[in-house]
């Protein structure tokens, strides 16, 4: 066992956090306001190899393997959450299409998200009716003159209205999720409908917003994948795509205990900072303890991932982990910064705001206790 971080891993740490630093976390309020992410800092997340961390080389990609893409997601994370997730989700839409496109799709698509000539990638599961449950799922692809026509509607896309690209599941056979095939549609297709910004608790800056395709017509070479193949497409997109939220838990979390403690050392009660009071110190004591171990789990899933080995366990296990310990964290650093914790003036209120959803989105909590305690039954 080796904790140690090898060079790559190291300089894409690195070059993350110093961005985070001198980039996002600064402006992460401002982007909440704007609810937007400027597209400059897009592209040059893109430049930097950002958007692409675990795609090849020959594509634009960093090629530098699961392990960094959460040491580089959580370094951004700890800048701004809404850039993470967008960050999160244009990673898990080139991965997918890395992995299961034709050549001429990886071609299009890939080299557009990793060197940012998209601005994101969008993953359209999710539907009105079918959150947890995509058997349930309505959109439907049918072949009609040899295109594939989309009709239905998505909800909660993240990065929605700036995608180039969008995987999107829709119902091609019988009912469950045997029937389910995944499809590329680009972004400004003809009978894609973007619907306005869902107006969020949280991660204001990152776009979440609802589709509808209306006889959206798509060309036959834009399914992804073999036909019926759709669901086993999004679970393996998801066991990463967990990866990444779980170190976008460990990011926001990391960022809430530097200013917890920053706080702690420098306000003074009772004629003393309270850092120096028992129970301030057990606070920051657990909420250390705590985010180690989140930060951990998120690594050994993400090292399994890197030697091609089965993570889907241990990605639901380092996501439940790291969202419940992230909220737990956040919520000690609102509660140490007493009542200026609840207000805009330091950063602790928009963490909790952020981190909230993580133990919904990518499967809530509860999805990830059905698949760790059916892998532990099934053992
Ligand atoms: C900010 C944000 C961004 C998102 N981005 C995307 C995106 O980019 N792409 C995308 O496809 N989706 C996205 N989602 C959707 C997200 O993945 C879903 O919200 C999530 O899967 C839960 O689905 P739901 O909201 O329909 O809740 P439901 O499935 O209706 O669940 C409601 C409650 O019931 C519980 N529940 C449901 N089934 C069970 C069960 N069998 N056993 C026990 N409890 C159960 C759930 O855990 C939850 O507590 C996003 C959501 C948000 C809020």
């Amino acid at each position: 066992m080796d904790f140690e971080l090898n060079e790559t891993q190291t300089l894409v740490r690195d070059t993350a956090r110093q961005y985070a630093e001198r980039v996002l976390r600064p402006q992460a309020a401002a982007f909440e306001k704007a609810e937007k992410i400027p597209a400059e800092v897009l592209a040059e997340m893109a430049g930097l190899g950002l958007m692409g961390v675990n795609l090849p080389a020959a594509r634009g990609g960093a090629e530098a393997g699961p392990v960094s893409y959460a040491l580089a997601m959580m370094e951004v994370a700890r800048g701004c959450a809404s850039t993470a997730v967008t960050m999160a989700v244009t990673n898990m839409v080139g991965e997918v299409i890395e992995a299961f496109g034709t050549e001429a799709q990886r071609a299009q698509h890939v080299t557009a998200l990793a060197s940012g000539a998209y601005k994101a990638g969008a993953f359209a599961l999710s539907e009105p009716e079918a959150g947890s449950d995509p058997g349930a799922m309505r959109t439907t692809a049918t072949f009609e003159g040899g295109r594939w026509v989309l009709r239905g509607a998505k909800q909660w896309i993240t990065s929605g209205d700036i995608a180039g690209v969008f995987v999107v599941w829709a119902r091609t056979g019988a009912p469950g999720t045997a029937g389910l095939s995944a499809f590329l549609v680009e972004g400004g297709t003809p009978g894609l409908k973007v619907g306005h910004h869902e107006d969020k608790m949280g991660l204001r800056g990152s776009s979440t917003v609802p589709l509808s395709f209306d006889e959206c017509s798509v060309p036959e070479g834009a399914l992804l994948g073999s036909l019926g193949g759709g669901f086993k497409i999004a679970m393996m997109a998801l066991d990463g795509g967990r990866i990444g939220i779980g170190a976008q838990c460990v990011g926001v979390a990391t960022a809430a205990l530097e200013e917890a403690v920053a706080y702690a050392k420098d306000r003074q009660q009772f004629g003393k900072t309270i850092g120096e009071f028992q129970a301030v110190q057990w606070m920051l004591a657990d909420a250390k303890t705590e985010l180690e171990a989140a930060r951990l789990l998120v690594l050994r899933a993400a090292s399994l991932k890197e030697a091609r080995r089965p993570f889907s366990q241990e990605a639901s296990v380092a996501k439940l982990f790291a969202s419940e310990t992230a909220w737990r964290v956040v919520n000690r650093a609102v509660q140490v910064h007493g009542g200026y914790g609840y207000t805009r003036e330091f950063a602790a209120e928009r963490h909790l705001r952020d981190i909230r959803v993580a133990q919904i989105y990518e499967g809530t909590s509860e999805v990830q206790r059905i698949v760790i305690a059916r892998n532990l039954l099934r053992g």
